[in-house]
C-alpha cells in the first residue's frame, strides 16, 4: 500500500560521496511496492542527479521521495542553482555527467522546476 508511504527527504552535504548517501537513503525509504520494481533504476538516476547537483548546482542539495501508488515513485533532487541542467549528449560515455540524458532514457517522465533560489529535477518510475 504505497499510497500510505510517507514522503521522505534528506539534505546531503555538498560532497563527492553524497551520491552514495543518496542511494542509501533511497534504499531505506519505505516503499515495498516500488522497491521491488524500480529501486535499481531509481538508485542509478539519483546518483547521476546528485552528482550533477554537487558538481554544478551547489548547496543545499536535497533528495525527496514521494510515492503515489500506481502513478509511480517520484524522486526529486534539489540544488541551489536556478539554471536548468545542461544536457550533454556528447558525454554519454563519460563517467558520471550523463545526468539528464540518462534520466530521459530510463525514467517514465521527468522535469525541472525552479524552486525558490534554486531548482528541482524530478523523475518518476512506475
Ligand atoms: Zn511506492
Amino acid at each position: 500500500m504505497c499510497e500510505a508511504t510517507p514522503d521522505a527527504e534528506v539534505t546531503l552535504p555538498d560532497h563527492e560521496h553524497s551520491a552514495r548517501r543518496a542511494r542509501h537513503f533511497l534504499s531505506e525509504a519505505y516503499c515495498v511496492v516500488h522497491h521491488a520494481r524500480v529501486l535499481d533504476e531509481a538508485e542509478l538516476l539519483v546518483s547521476e542527479l546528485v552528482t550533477n547537483a554537487v558538481r554544478h548546482g551547489g548547496p543545499p542539495v536535497r533528495v525527496r521521495v514521494h510515492c503515489n501508488g500506481t502513478a509511480g515513485m517520484q524522486v526529486s533532487v534539489s540544488d541551489g542553482d536556478p539554471r536548468p541542467p545542461v544536457r550533454r549528449e556528447a558525454a554519454l560515455e563519460a563517467e558520471g555527467g550523463r545526468g539528464v540524458a540518462l534520466v530521459d532514457i530510463v525514467s517514465d517522465r521527468w522535469g525541472v522546476e525552479r524552486v525558490g533560489g534554486g531548482k528541482t529535477v524530478w523523475f518518476v518510475l512506475s
